[in-house]
């Protein structure tokens, strides 16, 4: 077990103004950013960090939502991180989110919710690496 995850603020996060407060709730809860950037991602490198979905329905609308506008995405470090973030965004369907997540304050719907955590210790280093060169990792 690693104690790194990957997150991205989605565009419908950033498009409400809620980066400032989703990134309070991710310092209070202890984790350390080592690794952050704004981008605006193309539909082709949206579609290429969600290959693992391209047989899924909702592929296309997923790549076209998360390059409307810019993500935040984020190196963070905690004990058991990738476990620990996913208790604190909360399922991926809002509805069914717990209190007090992310996702539960937030999201608006299971498409368009907020933010992203990755979902086991390999994809978090194969998703921070997409994003970050060993030179921008702290
Ligand atoms: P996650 O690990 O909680 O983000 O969930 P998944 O890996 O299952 O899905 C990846 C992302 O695809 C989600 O965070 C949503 O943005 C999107 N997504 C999941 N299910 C649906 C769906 O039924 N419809 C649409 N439009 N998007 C979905």
């Amino acid at each position: 077990m690693t104690n790194r995850t990957f997150t991205m603020i989605k565009p419908d996060a950033t498009e409400k103004g809620h980066i400032g407060a989703i990134l309070k709730i991710i310092d209070e809860a202890g984790f350390r950013i080592v690794a952050m950037k704004i981008i605006l991602l193309s539909a082709s490198k949206a579609g290429e960090f969600y290959e693992v979905h391209k047989e899924r329905p909702f592929y296309g609308e997923l790549v076209e939502f998360m390059s409307r506008g810019p993500i935040t995405a984020a190196i963070l470090e905690k004990d058991n991180a990738v476990d620990e973030f996913r208790k604190l965004i909360g399922a991926t369907n809002p509805a069914q989110a717990a209190d007090g997540t992310i996702r539960k304050l937030f999201a608006a719907s299971i498409s368009e919710n907020a933010i992203h955590g990755s979902d086991s210790d390999e994809n978090a280093r194969i998703e921070g690496d997409f994003f970050f060169s060993k030179l921008e990792q702290f």
